[in-house]
Formats: C-alpha cells, sequence, structure tokens
C-alpha cells in the first residue's frame, strides 16, 4: 500500500500547524493559563514504534499514542480494513439495522471475554464505555426496584474518563478542581499504592487494610445502597499502580458477599498490554460483572471503545420475564462498521504476530531495564508489568517522599529525552510508559537509555538551579 501522504508537506505547513493548533485548539487538559502560548509537538508521521516530527527527528513513542497503538504506526492492513469498509459501507443506524463488523466484533470480544460475559455494547471510546456501564447499573438496580442501590466506590488516583459520571469516579487530585463532580453518587477509597503504603508495614498487612476499607465502606453506607465498585486492574493513569497480590480477587469477594457489581475498566489493559486479551482473569484470576474496553481495541486507529456484561448479571433485567425493560442509551456511533472493521484487523494482526506471547516475553526485560533506573538519586520507585511502567521520582528517597520542589520535573525529563529520541509521558513527579507492543529488546535498551540519561540531565539542572540536592 501506497504510504500516506502528510496532510502538511514542508517546513511552512508545519509552522502553519503548529501556529493553526496554538491560536484555535483546545487540547485535552489544556491550561487555560497559557493558552495560545504552549508549543506542543507536531508529529507528522509514524511507523513502528517511531514517530517523526516536523523537523524530521526520530522519537520512540514511549506512551504508546495514550496507551493505545498496540501494533505498532503504520499498518497498512489496517488502513485497507477501514477503507475498503468506509467505501461498502460507512455508517449505518445501530437503533434500527446492525452490521456485519459489529456483529463479528462482538462475538469476538465475547470469546476472548472471562466467564459469561457475552454480550457487548459498543461505544465511542472509554469514558463513553465506563459511563454506559455505570448507567447500566442504575438502570439495573432501578428496574429491579431498589432505587437507592445508587452509590458507585472507586479509588483515588483511578482514572476513568471525562464525562461527568466517569470523571466524578476519576479520583486523581490534580484533576478535581474546578469541575462539578457527582460527589453525591461516588464515594472514594484509598489507592492501593504499596509504594506509599506506611513504613514498617509489610505488603500483606497493607493488603488486609485496604480490603477492611472497602468492607468498612459498605457497611458504613449501608449494602443496599451500594450498587457498583470500580477498579482499573491497574491504576494506569494514577502513575502504573499495582495493587497488592490477592486484592482484586479480596475486593470481588467482598463485593460478592454484599451484592455490589464489580467494573473492571480494562481501557487499558485489555488487548495485550499485559500479555493477555484481559488481564482481569489471566492476570489477577477475577471474573468481574462487567468489563469495559476501548483504546487498544483498534490500536488507536480510529474511536471505538464498548463493555462487556455477564449473562447472569444481564439476565436479571431481560427476556420475556422482564417487560418494559429497555436500555435507553446509545450513540450515533455505537457500532460503528468502519470501526469495528478497524478493529477486526487489529485483532487479526494481534494473533497473527503473537503480540500476547510477545508481551509476555519482552515486558519483564523493559521491567528490568527501567528497574537500573532505580541506581538515579532522583528516582524513589520503578515499578510495572507487562508493557506499563513509571519511574516515580521523589525529593528524598529515604523517606520516599514525593518531589514537591519542582512539579514540572516530569515535563524536565520528557523534554530533554525529546530532544535525544523519545517521548515520555510525563506526569508532575512521574514518567509513564507504554509502548507499542510491537517493541523489541534493541529498542527498550534504547529507551532505557535515554531515559537514564534524561533523568541525569535533569538532576543537572535541578541542582544547578538550587531545587534539589541529592538525598
Ligand atoms: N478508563 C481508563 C482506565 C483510562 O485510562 C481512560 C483513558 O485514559 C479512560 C477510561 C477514558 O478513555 P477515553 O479517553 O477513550 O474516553
Amino acid at each position: 500500500m501506497a504510504k500516506a501522504q502528510a496532510t502538511y508537506a514542508g517546513p511552512a505547513g508545519h509552522e502553519a500547524a503548529a501556529r493553526r493548533a496554538r491560536h484555535h485548539l483546545i487540547q485535552p487538559w489544556e491550561s487555560l493559563e497559557r493558552l495560545g502560548r504552549k508549543e506542543r509537538t507536531v508529529v507528522e508521521r509514524a511507523e513502528g514504534v517511531y514517530l517523526y516530527d516536523a523537523q524530521g527527528q526520530r522519537l520512540i513513542d514511549g506512551p504508546g499514542g495514550m496507551w493505545c497503538v498496540q501494533v505498532g504506526y503504520g499498518r497498512p492492513e489496517i488502513g485497507a480494513a477501514m477503507a475498503a469498509q468506509a467505501t461498502a459501507l460507512p455508517y449505518n443506524s445501530p437503533w434500527y439495522t446492525t452490521n456485519g463488523p459489529a456483529a463479528e466484533l462482538g462475538a469476538r470480544i465475547a470469546a476472548l471475554t472471562p466467564g459469561d460475559l457475552n454480550h457487548v455494547f459498543f461505544t465511542t471510546g472509554g469514558s463513553t464505555a465506563v459511563d454506559s456501564a455505570l448507567r447500566f447499573v442504575q438502570f439495573y438496580n432501578n428496574y429491579l426496584g431498589r432505587p437507592e442501590k445508587k452509590l458507585i466506590l472507586s479509588r483515588v488516583n483511578a482514572y476513568h474518563g471525562s464525562t461527568y459520571l466517569s470523571a466524578s469516579c476519576s479520583g486523581k487530585e490534580r484533576d478535581r478542581n474546578y469541575f462539578d463532580f457527582a460527589t453525591d453518587q461516588v464515594v472514594h477509597l484509598s489507592a492501593p499504592n504499596p509504594f506509599r503504603r506506611t513504613p514498617g508495614t509489610s505488603v500483606e498487612a497493607y493488603c488486609d487494610l485496604l480490603v477492611t476499607e472497602l468492607e468498612d465502606k459498605i457497611l458504613e453506607l449501608g449494602p443496599r445502597r451500594v450498587a457498583a465498585f470500580i477498579a482499573e486492574p491497574v491504576l494506569a493513569s494514577g502513575g502504573v499502580i499495582i495493587p497488592p497480590p490477592g486484592y482484586h480477587q479480596r475486593t470481588l469477594e467482598l463485593c460478592r458477599k454484599y451484592e455490589v457489581l464489580y467494573i473492571s475498566d480494562e481501557v487499558v489493559t485489555a488487548f495485550g498490554r499485559l500479555g493477555h486479551w484481559f488481564a482481569s482473569e489471566s492476570v489477577f484470576g477475577i471474573v468481574p460483572d462487567i468489563i469495559t474496553f476501548a483504546k487498544g481495541v483498534t490500536s488507536g486507529y480510529t474511536p471505538l471503545g464498548g463493555l462487556a456484561i455477564s449473562d447472569a448479571v444481564l439476565a436479571q433485567v431481560s427476556g420475556a420475564d422482564n417487560p418494559g425493560s429497555v436500555y435507553a442509551n446509545g450513540f450515533t456511533y455505537s457500532g460503528h462498521p468502519v470501526s469495528c472493521a478497524a478493529a477486526l484487523a487489529n485483532l487479526d494482526l494481534i494473533e497473527r504476530d503473537k503480540l500476547l506471547a510477545h508481551v509476555r516475553e519482552v515486558g519483564p526485560y523493559l521491567q528490568q531495564r527501567l528497574a537500573e533506573l532505580g541506581d538515579l538519586a532522583l528516582v524513589g520507585e520503578v515499578r510495572g508489568m507487562g508493557l506499563m511502567s513509571c519511574v516515580e521520582c521523589v525529593a528524598d528517597r529515604h523517606s520516599a517522599d514525593p518531589l514537591t520542589l519542582d512539579k514540572a520535573v516530569g515535563e524536565r525529563i520528557d523534554k530533554h529525552c525529546q530532544a535525544l529520541g523519545l517521548l515520555v509521558r510525563p506526569m508532575i513527579n512521574l514518567c509513564v510508559l507504554s509502548p507499542p507492543l510491537v517493541i523489541d529488546r534493541a529498542q527498550i535498551d534504547t529507551l532505557a537509555e535515554i531515559l537514564r540519561e534524561g533523568i541525569v540531565r535533569t538532576m543537572d539542572d535541578l541542582q544547578r538551579e538550587g531545587l534539589w540536592q541529592p538525598g
């Protein structure tokens, strides 16, 4: 297939793109204080694990887009599948009709999810998947005649999306600024972050505390009022927080005990990021009631998300015994044929290239190479699983104090790394990485070496500016 033409050719075009973006775009999490002044890298094209900026510089895509570019960039099979579908049937109304790619993808995902999660509702992305799952829970309890069972339990440092309800479940402090949230519906538990446990507490004892906190909270609120617990298997945007061993199974058991629906938000962890189609059962040994997904389902080539619901849950509100039960929620683009065709081609590539096995092979290597950064004085912890990693910088590694002196330390590291050929996702004091699943060992070596150099240069800068001293 011929190489796609970039929208803007030549340096004048790129400058115009950068200028127009500054003047006319509001981008996610835009600092309005700096509106029109923030310089962003204009990405011109991409191939494999690499992005190419307007100057032709090659950058390893450390964050893999936004945790989503599983099969890498420039895969002609996906482009061809989308083009063929757009020509044959670009759209159909999911209200009155259906289409082949959506039906096939639904069946395929049902076969990949654990347990009896056999029905799929397609949305436009991760936020709408989470929102639709939460609205399903509201609908379910209202229909079953228990409208008081409404409360959603989430966790500090979770990220679940950018609609009103999904954002209300998100628990990152930085995001809870001038927006309104459904505080009457969502209750946050602490982040299950072993790195931040009280010194002297074992990981096992810490897990006990978290499980007890959940049970106490359900009892305090009243089980008849608690509807759902929503949890990312690994808290991704919160900083790749991996809960302690046993946490998932024990929290699921509590949910079962108190008839609380368990929603596993696998928007990041599904489709190979942890070396399996879905992580809930394969990695953490749980079969939730609902799984939400997005991102990796199309490798980010086109927007798509969805949720899979268990037969057991669905049976309670469906069929001839349940008259008047209508799940009145949906999107113009639910089951969009072009997105579903892209997803099918993407799943074919994951299978054909044996990417799940590849992640199980190179994932530990990435973690090992990044763990070596732990000898740098600025690094408090390196953690990760599969192809998700986080390097957490701290002011004082002995007390594990978060870096309070300079909140933009992640940005500083990213800036140095970009100059050296690596894009990092900076989040305050964290550098988060989730490269395309096709990354190989040599590319992992380069990534780790550039990141080391970026952190070393940042340490030099901070010392020179009198902002930090090695502890
Ligand atoms: N859930 C999780 C776990 C996420 O990480 C994200 C996005 O990063 C979302 C939901 C929201 O997905 P989207 O940005 O596609 O709406």
